[in-house]
């Protein structure tokens, strides 16, 4: 297809009996950004650590603007384009904010290093509102901010793709209206984003088309409108009892 970034065929992950991800198949177009969504233990994260190379795929075919990119190791897909944030906070705790953003851009799609690292971090800082915590000590942020450095980190890259696994998961109204907000924008810059999301609003406001997950399995795909007023994603999520 004319355009596709990212490229699951059949992609599958099994840890022990269990098949996390089960022969998932979905199409991520430039500029697009894409619902990954589903109920709890459905297989979304395991879904982006396979693309991200985080874990490697027990079967199936993942690739980057036609390329293969199945079995590469994490930092070797970082580089090709593809960032990521977790849905469990990961930042270097001995580290500031700054050096935390330009990690991001070291091991990033475009390498930049020393001053033009630093500069370059700082940017992506100002953007995202976190220039005044620059030299902060990382256990001294709030909640919300330490998820800021952490996609100031992806961005700081400059990746093709932005993979975003729960980036709304646990803030309050006003930061999850801030947080929706910044999302957008980055929509509006026109990045190709994989949203796995719980916050309804967020994923009807921001998602063109969605994938509906459920015990491993692709259950549905089309745009947002028409995966949200399917009856079987609806109970699949009504099954969820979290
Ligand atoms: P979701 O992100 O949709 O909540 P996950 O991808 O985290 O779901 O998990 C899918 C399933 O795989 C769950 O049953 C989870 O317990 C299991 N799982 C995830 N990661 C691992 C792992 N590293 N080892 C064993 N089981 C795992
Ligand atoms: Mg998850």
């Amino acid at each position: 297809m004319a355009n596709t970034v990212i490229s699951l065929r059949g992609a599958t992950k099994q840890f022990g009996g269990l098949v996390a991800v089960d022969n998932v198949s979905f199409d991520v177009r430039e500029h697009e950004v894409l619902g990954l969504i589903g109920p709890n233990g459905s297989g979304k994260s395991t879904t982006l650590n396979l693309i991200s190379g985080a874990l490697p795929a027990t079967d199936g075919e993942i690739s980057l603007r036609g390329g293969t990119i199945t079995g590469l190791p994490a930092r070797q897909i970082a580089r090709k384009g593809v960032s990521r944030t977790f849905q469990l906070v990961r930042l270097l705790p001995s580290m500031n904010v700054l050096e935390n953003v330009m990690a991001g851009g070291v091991f990033g799609h475009r390498r930049r290093w020393g001053q033009s690292a630093e500069r370059h971090a700082m940017q992506v800082l100002e953007k995202i509102g976190m220039a005044d915590k620059a030299k902060a000590h990382v256990g001294q942020l709030t909640y919300i901010d330490t998820k800021r450095v952490e996609l100031a980190r992806a961005l700081s890259g400059e990746p093709e793709v932005l993979l975003l696994d729960e980036w709304l998961a646990g803030l309050n109204p006003t930061e999850l209206t801030e947080g929706i907000d910044l999302i957008h924008r980055l929509r509006d810059e026109g990045r190709t984003i994989i949203l796995v999301e719980h916050v309804m609003d967020a994923i009807r406001s921001l998602c063109d088309n969605c994938v509906v997950m459920s015990s491993g399995k692709k259950i549905a795909e089309g745009t947002t409108d028409d995966v949200l007023s399917d009856p079987e994603v609806i109970r699949a999520y009504l099954g969820d009892d979290d």
